[in-house]
């Protein structure tokens, strides 16, 4: 006999059978927009890169579409959900695996170390997830810059998010938000995810964004106070030259010295930040710190 297999959480029938089974009211203000496409499902399984070995962190697991095809494939999920009257769902809809912890927090309240700590023999740690849209950029900072790394994260986001994330100089999306990603990781939009991808849909599109640590950083950063105060200066006029921002920043009368730095970084004098490369505002940040505040200077 043919044993009937029940349809996988994300296939749309499923999901509205589960929503209207427990009468579950979406909550806009906690981002909840449920994928149901499996082809974009799968996506974001192979921009993972998902293997065996792997200790995998899901941000908002929802009813668990996301969180089952993740289990299916690696050692352990803990997936963290801020709603509990998602708990009693996940219960049910993902009882048939035993390598799923559901952990009732908000995300911006732990860390990756706390979420981890019961699991200390695994492969890589991933961070994967369809993240609430209302706090992407704080959840993805906390999650670059916490005490335990991920290698890798994959997140699907709104779309103009992920193109500001993965720009280059020269490209007009680019600013402090591509700049402060990739000098830590390594970004790329594994694909692009149309809004008729999700129950309920939101008002805008979607991307996978995948970064990915890195093995040797090309980037060196000598100083990062002066460095991130000099990127966030530059493009708080993004329309005016790098110069009058960097007038704003260290004050009129030193015009005359920014002037010559520019100039000896081979930079044209009007150069506007969004044409500057991560290394030249290494650079930058680099000849500022010594002309500003070495006591030469002074
Ligand atoms: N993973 C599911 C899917 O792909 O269908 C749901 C994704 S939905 C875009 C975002 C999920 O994050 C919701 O389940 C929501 O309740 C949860 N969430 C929102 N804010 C959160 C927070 N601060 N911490 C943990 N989960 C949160």
């Amino acid at each position: 006999m043919v044993e009937i297999q029940p349809l996988d959480i994300a296939d749309p029938i499923r999901t509205q059978a589960i929503l209207r089974r427990y009468g579950f009211q979406f909550k806009k203000s906690l981002g909840q927009n449920f994928l149901t496409n499996k082809a974009v499902l799968n996506g974001i399984l192979d921009a993972a890169d998902l293997q065996p070995t792997d200790l995998v962190v899901e941000i908002g697991p929802g009813i668990g579409s996301l969180t089952e095809q993740l289990a299916r494939r690696v050692k352990q999920v803990v997936a963290v959900e801020i709603d509990e009257r998602l708990l009693p769902i996940l219960a049910d809809t993902l009882a048939p695996y035993n390598n799923i912890e559901v952990v009732h927090q908000d995300i911006l309240k732990t860390s990756l170390a706390e979420l981890t700590a019961n699991y200390p023999d695994h492969g890589a740690i991933k961070v994967v997830a369809n993240l609430p849209y209302y706090i992407t950029t704080p959840i993805m900072f906390s999650l670059i810059n916490g005490e335990v790394q991920p290698d890798v994260l994959v997140l699907m986001m709104q779309k103009e998010v992920a193109q500001r994330i993965t720009a280059n100089s020269g490209n007009k999306h680019y600013g402090s938000l591509s700049i402060d990603v990739q000098t830590q990781m390594t970004a790329e939009i594994a694909q692009i995810v149309p809004r008729t991808s999700f129950v309920p849909q939101p008002n805008v599109d979607s991307a996978v964004l995948v970064l990915q640590r890195y093995q040797h950083s090309p980037y060196q950063i000598d100083h990062p106070e002066m460095f991130s105060t000099i990127v966030k200066s530059s493009f708080q006029q993004r329309r005016k030259s790098l110069q009058n921002n960097l007038a704003n920043l260290f004050g009129k009368d030193k015009r005359e010295q920014i002037t010559q730095i520019i100039t000896e970084l081979d930079l044209p004098a009007q150069v506007r930040a969004e044409q500057l490369p991560i290394q030249k505002f290494i650079d930058l940040s680099n000849a500022c710190f010594t002309t500003f505040t070495s006591k030469r200077s002074k």
